[in-house]
């Protein structure tokens, strides 16, 4: 809806009233033409200005309507009318104009801007372009470099980068409606001829050819498959090389080919998925809703290694207090050094003071007594943690929470060692720490609703997106990725390399094949935990054979090359070789192949051509199969849990959606039967065995992702 009132004297004001973000829902764009109609034919009117209830000019589109059939007046005759109205017409922005509401700001003929307001066109993001002449109107405004980065990236600016491009003609500190509407008057009467972007020519440099050449490789690279952002400089080139009327015509082709290619579709779920994943619950029936978080306001984090460090700087840049603890003196020193750059480089990015005095050192424990929450950063060692936990219980004050940031241990063995079980959780952060969005707040059987409420609340503080999960080995994200580490593993044994493991796993979309990531996390790190389990080596007192552990087939590979010291990168050999320890450009190694030659022959294994599909089916379908076991056995919630997670955790490339969605999109049936297939084939490798969920989802006639819940909700029942 859009309610309109007649100020001071002349100025007919439209306000946009459609509680959050003054969508443009049918009902709004109604209104808006409605008001327009009155403004302009009320002789008293002399100007307009257009404005959002509740300090938000307009979100942008109703990302509710995307796929219905549109009713109410389209958005481009609408903002054409407002260009061509006869009386001025002021964008009054307030909080934000991102998507259409910036296509509706651009086709006023002037805008005013607060000082916190932010804009953009975020298009990009779920898989579309500007369609309501964006494309067309931004570049003629601010030139083509400045729109093609705002355009392709999605990026949202301050007022001050709005006023400094040209999108905005004004920005003030005070009430912005007020200012629009003295501005009004103040132009009205004036010629609006100059003030209609539609009708400007396109400010081009002369090596057009060459910018948009250099532009779209630069989308190419980074979109890794996406087709949105090509067709966003597409869209861009056709504003600069071709009259208005047919860059819009261009502008709705394209518009028109990104709606059917089904990455709209999977941006979009995943844009629903993020929100979704804010409204947990555990299967005891707690949930977001119900379950209040206490406030953290001071935190301790013990270990500052790799994660410790990026988990301070995450905390104090929040504003936290954050008691920083390292028992050796060397690592400690190194870790103060690297937490004070961390953050002196952030404050400079952010241009704010670095929150340097906001962190406390200490080599021991005691520190930590009067914080409000620990967490606990120390090696991955079940003793060593288990010890840690003994301490805090003893050391913190009554009602602190204890987190883990463990990669996969048994979180209830953890809350086993403390006075108060239900204070524990695990809080599962991704290297590196305060750079990564993912946070997996890992609940135990004994942990209380509060505890997981604390942990998702803080996350959103220190602007992590937290997915509460169930607690099992590895959780969600690490349980799912053994059986697509172990899938390429096998598929060495069986004839591939690693390069084109990682080459067929890069063209769908990963930003690193699974080859290159383990080579950059560090061979040595799942080395250490199969040591720990007794899988590293196999067991002589039961004499079976060395691909074989516990009755199911296994893959030494890595394990063998950690035997000869290559852990990756940080040794300059592993899975490739690199020019020097810790150089980060991979380069295929003969060595390796060599031994992946002997290696095959010393197991008897004859080498196949093994092509694109079997790498993807094998990798992707037991990593899929392993997420439906996930929401069989409750540790995830639903299908958007795990999507989120292997987005955010793990690049899986956001216009598939997230694995749970990329199954529903090839079919689950499909999926099965590949599954299958390939169990038949290795029957020895329970990964590739279908789940029951799959089965059972199958059965009932593969019904679309937004129904599973409630599949899962009867095996649940049933079991
Ligand atoms: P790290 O080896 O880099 O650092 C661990 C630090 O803990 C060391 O500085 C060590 O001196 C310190 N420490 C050991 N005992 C201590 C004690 N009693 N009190 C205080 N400090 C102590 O390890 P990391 O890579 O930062 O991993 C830490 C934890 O985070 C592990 O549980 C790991 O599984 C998990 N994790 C790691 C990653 C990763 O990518 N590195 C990602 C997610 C989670």
């Amino acid at each position: 809806m859009a309610q309109y009132t007649r100020v001071s004297g002349s100025v007919g004001l439209i306000t946009l009233q459609s509680p959050r973000v003054n969508a443009l829902s049918a009902a709004v764009r109604q209104g808006i033409v409605d008001m327009m109609q009155r403004a302009l034919s009320e002789p008293e009117v002399k100007s307009v200005v257009i404005c959002g209830q509740n300090g938000i000019f307009c979100g942008g589109a109703d990302i509710k309507e995307f796929g219905k059939n549109m009713s109410g007046p389209p958005l481009i005759p609408m903002i054409h009318a407002i260009e061509a109205a006869s009386k001025p017409v002021v964008a009054a922005i307030e909080g934000i104009a991102l998507g259409g509401g910036l296509e509706l700001a651009l086709g006023c003929h002037y805008r005013i801007a607060h000082a916190k307001a932010r804009v953009g066109l975020p298009e990009v993001t779920l898989g579309l372009l500007p369609a309501a002449g964006g494309s067309q109107r931004l570049p003629r405004l601010i030139g083509v470099p400045a729109a093609l980065d705002l355009i392709t990236t999605g990026r949202h600016v301050t007022a001050a980068e709005a006023l400094k491009l040209g999108i905005v003609d004004q920005v003030t500190d005070h009430n912005t409606v007020n200012v629009a509407v003295k501005f009004a008057k103040r132009v009205a009467g004036q010629s609006l001829d100059p003030r209609r972007i539609s009708t400007y020519p396109c400010p081009c440099p002369s090596d057009a050819d060459a910018l948009f050449e250099k532009a779209m490789q630069k989308v190419r690279r980074a979109a890794r498959g996406a087709i949105a952002p090509v067709a966003c400089v597409q869209a861009v080139r056709a504003a600069a090389t071709l009259p208005y009327n047919q860059g819009m015509e261009r502008e709705k082709e394209l518009m028109a080919t990104l709606f059917t290619s089904g990455q709209a579709r999977a941006l979009q779920y995943f844009f629903f998925a993020q929100r979704a994943v804010g409204k947990w619950s555990m299967p005891s029936g707690a949930r977001w809703e119900t379950s209040k978080p206490r406030p953290v306001h001071k935190a301790a984090v013990i270990g500052l290694g790799t994660m410790g460090r990026g988990i301070t700087v995450a905390l104090a840049q929040a504003g936290l207090s954050v008691v920083a603890v390292e028992t050796q003196e060397k690592q400690l020193m190194e870790a103060k050094q690297a937490i004070s750059g961390m953050l002196e480089r952030g404050a400079k990015r952010s241009g704010v003071a670095p929150a340097l005095d906001k962190v406390s050192y200490s080599h021991n424990i005691q520190p930590v007594a009067d914080v409000d929450l620990v967490i606990e950063a120390v090696f991955e060692d079940m003793a060593l943690k288990k010890k840690v936990f003994q301490q805090l219980s003893a050391v913190c004050k009554p009602g602190t929470f204890l987190c883990s940031n463990t990669s996969g241990l048994d979180i209830d063995h953890l809350a086993c060692q403390t006075r108060n079980p239900e204070l524990v959780v695990g809080m599962h952060f991704f290297a590196p720490a305060h750079v990564m969005k993912l946070l997996e707040v890992v609940y135990g059987p004994k942990s209380s609703p509060h505890a997981v409420a604390t942990a998702m609340q803080l996350g959103k503080k220190i602007g992590k997106v937290s997915v509460a999960v169930g607690n099992c080995r590895g959780f969600v994200g690490n349980r799912m990725l053994k059986p697509y580490l172990e899938q390429a593993l096998f598929l060495l044994e069986e004839g591939a390399t690693p390069e084109f493991v990682d080459q067929v796993l890069e063209e769908f979309g990963f930003a690193m094949g699974v080859f290159r990531v383990s080579d950059l996390s560090g061979l040595d790190v799942g080395w250490r935990v199969r040591m720990a389990d007794g899988l590293a080596q196999p067991d002589p007192t039961t004499g079976q054979p060395v691909r074989v552990r516990q009755g199911r087939r296994y893959s030494p590979l890595g394990d063998l090359l950690c035997e000869q010291g290559r852990f990756g990168q940080k040794t300059g050999r592993g899975w490739y070789q690199y020019d020097k320890p810790g150089s980060q450009v991979a380069k295929p190694d003969p060595w390796l192949h060599s031994f992946l030659d002997e290696y095959r022959t010393r197991h008897g294994l004859v080498a196949r051509r093994i092509d694109h599909q079997e790498v993807l089916e094998r990798c992707l379908y037991s990593l899929i199969n392993e997420g439906f076991r996930i929401l069989e056995d409750g540790i995830a919630a639903g299908p958007e849990d795990i999507d989120v997670i292997y987005v955010f955790g793990y690049s899986w490339p956001r216009h598939r959606g997230g694995p749970m969605f990329y199954a529903a999109t090839v079919g689950l049936n499909k999926v099965l039967e590949r599954l299958e297939h390939y169990h038949q084939a290795h029957p020895d490798v329970p990964s590739l065995q279908p789940c029951r969920l799959l089965r059972k989802l199958v059965a009932g006639g593969s019904p679309p992702i937004h129904k599973w819940r409630e599949v899962i909700k009867k095996v649940h029942s049933q079991l």
